[in-house]
C-alpha cells in the first residue's frame, strides 16, 4: 500500500496511529542529530522526522534524499514539541520508521514555493513543477469548483450539456480560423471553431430550448498580453426568450457562482445603456466599483480664448475627490501617464480647488467664476482635484477612461474583494470601418437588430444603417468584459438582409452559411444565447489579472507551448500525405 492517509490530512486526533504516507520532498532541514521532511501532496505538507533513535538503513536513506523525490513512509503520528500554525498538519509529525525512495529527481530548475524564482518561460517549460506550486493548485482547483457549479446552476434550469464539434467550416467574419488540413479529402480543411455559435443555433432550431457546454474555443488573433489562442467558454442558448429572459436566467447563473464559490450575496445587476457606458466612462466595459464619471463640458470652455479647447471637437473632465493637495510633481506623474504612447493625449489640464482657492493650469484664459462653472458641472468641491482632456470626442472618451481607471488604481478604489457586475445594453448593430470601406458586425451576424430599428436595417442610407441597435448585451464586473450574447436572427430574410450589409454576394453567404439558412425554413424558433469566458471568470475569482494560471497547460504570449515546444514544423513525409506543399522553407 502507498498511503493510508494524505499529507494534508493527519491532526492531533491521529497521535499513536500508525500511517503510511507517500509524496514528494518538498523541504530537508538536519538540526543535529535530527533530520526534518516537509513531505508534500496535493492536499498539504507533513512533517516528517528521523533521529538517532531512527534505524540505521532509514538515517541511510534519509542522508541519501533530495528535494521532489517521491518517497513513502511508514511511521507513527507524534505529537510536535514547538507546533506550526500556519499549516493545517501543523501539531503532528510523523516519527519515521520506514522510508523507501519510490523515485529520485532531478534538482529541480526554481523552488517549487508559493513564491518561486523561477522566470516565466522557465516555469512554462516545466509547467509540471510549477504545477506542484500552491498558487497553481489553488487556482486549478478553483476551476473546477466554478464548473461543478456551472453544471449545477444549468442542470436545475433543465440545461442540456450538449458537445458540438471541433472539426467544422472556416468562415470569413470574426478573428482568423486555425485550420486543420484533411488527408483523406485532399486540398481540403477543418477549421477549429471560434465558438459554437452555429451549432448551437441549430441545435434551437432542432428544439433542444436550453442548451450548454463548457467549450473550448480557438482564435488565431494576434498576439496581446494574456490573451490564449484557445480558452474556454461557458456557452448557452434558449428558446422562447426576449433580452430580459436571458439577462435574467444567466444574473441567476452569476448569482449562484458569487454565493456558492466567494460566498459573495450578489445585489441586482443594474443595466447600463452602451451610449450611457461611452459617455459617462470611456468604454464599454466600466469599472463601477467607483464613480468618478466623466462630464463633457465642451461647451463651458469653447470661445475663451484657448485654441486648444476651442480647437476640441470634445472637452471631458474627470474630478478626483480629495486630490485638490496634489503637488506639482504628482500632477506632472499623470501628464506623463497620459502622454505615453498607450495612451496617447498630447497634455493634461488641471484644475485643484484648494484651501486657497481655485488654482489651474490655465488660469491665463478664464476666470475664477469660470472655473467654478467647470467645479460645479463635474461636481467637484474644496479639497478635489479636476482633470481635463480634449481632442476627438471617441479618442477623448476613451483617453478620459483611461485616466479614470488608473486614478481609482492609485487612490485604492479598485479593491480585488470587491465585486460591481453590471449588463451592459444596446450596442450598437455594427461598426464602420474607414479603412475597408464597409460595417462589420459588432458582435457577430447572427445578432439581431432591435425591433424598432428594423426599418433602418433595411434602408440603404449608411447612417441608418449604421445608426442600427442590437438586442445584443454584456456581463461586465470590475471593468473586465466577463460574458456577451444577443438575441439572434431567427428570420430567413432578415439573416440575407444582415450578410448583405456586411458585404457578402448571396452566392458567398450561401456557401458560408447555406446550412444555417436552410436550417432557418424549417421552423426556427426565437432564440438567444450567451457565451462567458470561463478562464477570465476563475481569474476574476481567484483575485487575478492573468487567465494563464487558471489553464493548466497555457500557452506563452508568442503563442508557444514550451513544454511540448508547439507549434513545430512537421516531415514531408506528413506534408505530402495532407497535400501539402512541401518546400516551406525552415526559418
Ligand atoms: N458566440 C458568441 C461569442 O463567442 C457569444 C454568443 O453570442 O453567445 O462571443
Amino acid at each position: 500500500m502507498y498511503r493510508t492517509h494524505t499529507c494534508g490530512e493527519l491532526r492531533i486526533q491521529n497521535k499513536a496511529n500508525k500511517v503510511t504516507l507517500a509524496g514528494w520532498v518538498q523541504r530537508i532541514r538536519e538540526l543535529g542529530a535530527m533530520t526534518f521532511i516537509d513531505l508534500r501532496d496535493r492536499y498539504g505538507i507533513t512533517q516528517l522526522v528521523v533521529d538517532e533513535k531512527s534505524a540505521d538503513d532509514v538515517k541511510k536513506i534519509t542522508s541519501e534524499l533530495g528535494r521532489e523525490f517521491v518517497i513513502r513512509v511508514e511511521g507513527e503520528v507524534k505529537e510536535r514539541s514547538s507546533k506550526n500554525t500556519r499549516i493545517d498538519t501543523g501539531d503532528i509529525e510523523i516519527a519515521v520508521e520506514n522510508i523507501t525512495v519510490l523515485n529520485k529527481s532531478d534538482l529541480p530548475p526554481f523552488t517549487i514555493e508559493d513564491n518561486s524564482d523561477g522566470g516565466d518561460d522557465l516555469r512554462m517549460k516545466y509547467r509540471y513543477l510549477d504545477l506542484r506550486r500552491n498558487p497553481l493548485k489553488q487556482a486549478l482547483a478553483l476551476r473546477h469548483k466554478m464548473a461543478q457549479e456551472v453544471r449545477k446552476y444549468l442542470d436545475s434550469q433543465n440545461f442540456l450539456e450538449i458537445e458540438t464539434p471541433y472539426l467544422i467550416k472556416s468562415t470569413p467574419e470574426g478573428a482568423r480560423d486555425f485550420v486543420v488540413p484533411s488527408r483523406v479529402n485532399a486540398g481540403e480543411f477543418y477549421a477549429l471553431p471560434q465558438s459554437p455559435q452555429t451549432f448551437k443555433q441549430i441545435l434551437m432550431v432542432a428544439g433542444y430550448d436550453r442548451y450548454f457546454q463548457i467549450v473550448r474555443c480557438f482564435r488565431d488573433e494576434d498576439l496581446r498580453a494574456d490573451r490564449q489562442p484557445e480558452f474556454t467558454q461557458i456557452d448557452c442558448e434558449m428558446s422562447f426568450v426576449e433580452q430580459k429572459d436571458i439577462l435574467s436566467m444567466f444574473e441567476g447563473l452569476a448569482r449562484h457562482l458569487f454565493k456558492n464559490v466567494l460566498n459573495v450575496e450578489l445585489d441586482n445587476v443594474p443595466q447600463m445603456l452602451y451610449a450611457d457606458a461611452m459617455k459617462y466612462y470611456g468604454c464599454d466595459k466600466p469599472d463601477i466599483r467607483f464613480d468618478m464619471k466623466i462630464s463633457e463640458i465642451t461647451e463651458l470652455v469653447k470661445n475663451s480664448g484657448f485654441s486648444v479647447f476651442d480647437n476640441a471637437e470634445y472637452t471631458g473632465a474627470i474630478c478626483a475627490k480629495n486630490c485638490g493637495a496634489y503637488t506639482r510633481r504628482q500632477i506632472d506623474e499623470l501628464t506623463e501617464w497620459v502622454k505615453r504612447p498607450q495612451i496617447g493625449a498630447s497634455g493634461l489640464i488641471y484644475i485643484k480647488l484648494g484651501e486657497d482657492g481655485i488654482k489651474s493650469s490655465i488660469d491665463k484664459f478664464f476666470t475664477t467664476e469660470q472655473l467654478q462653472k467647470i467645479a460645479d458641472k463635474t461636481e467637484a468641491q474644496n479639497g478635489d482635484l479636476i482633470l481635463i482632456l480634449c481632442g476627438k470626442k471617441t479618442k477623448t472618451q476613451s483617453m478620459l477612461g483611461s485616466l479614470r481607471l488608473e486614478l481609482g488604481n492609485r487612490l485604492g478604489l479598485r479593491a480585488v474583494n470587491k465585486f460591481a457586475p453590471l449588463w451592459i445594453v444596446d450596442f450598437p448593430l455594427f461598426e464602420w470601418d474607414d479603412e475597408t470601406q464597409r460595417f462589420y458586425a459588432m458582435h457577430h451576424p447572427f445578432t439581431s437588430p432591435k425591433p424598432e430599428d428594423v426599418n433602418k436595417f433595411y434602408s440603404n442610407k449608411n447612417e441608418d444603417i449604421g445608426s442600427v441597435n442590437a438586442n445584443a448585451y454584456d456581463f461586465v464586473v470590475n471593468g473586465v468584459e466577463l460574458g456577451g450574447g444577443s438575441i439572434r436572427i431567427f428570420d430567413r430574410k432578415l439573416q440575407q438582409r444582415m450578410f448583405e450589409i456586411l458585404g457578402f454576394t448571396p452566392e458567398a453567404a450561401e456557401s458560408q452559411f447555406g446550412f444555417l439558412m436552410n436550417a432557418f425554413k424549417y421552423g426556427a424558433p426565437p432564440h438567444g444565447g450567451i457565451a462567458f469566458g470561463f478562464d477570465r471568470f476563475c481569474a476574476m475569482f481567484g483575485g487575478s489579472d492573468s487567465i494563464r494560471d487558471y489553464i493548466a497547460f497555457p500557452k506563452n504570449n508568442s503563442g508557444r507551448d514550451v513544454m511540448i515546444d508547439s507549434p513545430s514544423p512537421i516531415d514531408n513525409v506528413q506534408l505530402e500525405e495532407l497535400s501539402l506543399k512541401v518546400d516551406i522553407k525552415k526559418k
